[in-house]
């Protein structure tokens, strides 16, 4: 009986369900689905750190999203609270005065 290895797409000769594949040691019976030989990404070992050492790469060029677009963003705050707090000084000393 000839069985496609459903881990790792090895072909595997004489084998039955119970027996392990040649390859990745794998239970051929055990397979999931068939859908994921035809992918072979499970065991694929060699490529799927590649693809994960070139992500990295592409992250920290669009990381910089530390731009200073924040910081203009963020003094305004400072003098509008100052703002504030001298109309509600004047405010109160007005009061004050009133009375
Ligand atoms: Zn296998």
């Amino acid at each position: 009986m000839k069985i496609k290895c459903p881990h790792c797409g090895a072909n595997n000769q004489d084998v039955t369900e119970k027996d392990p594949c040649w390859q990745c040691s794998a239970v051929l019976g055990a397979a999931p689905t068939p859908v994921v030989a035809s992918a072979g990404s499970p065991p694929a070992a060699d490529s799927g750190p590649v693809q994960q050492v070139v992500r990295p790469k592409e992250t920290p060029v669009s990381a910089p999203t530390k731009i200073p677009t924040d910081v203009p963003r963020g003094l305004p705050i400072i003098p509008i609270a100052v703002v504030i707090v001298i109309v509600v000084i004047v405010c109160a000393v007005y009061l004050m005065m009133r009375k």
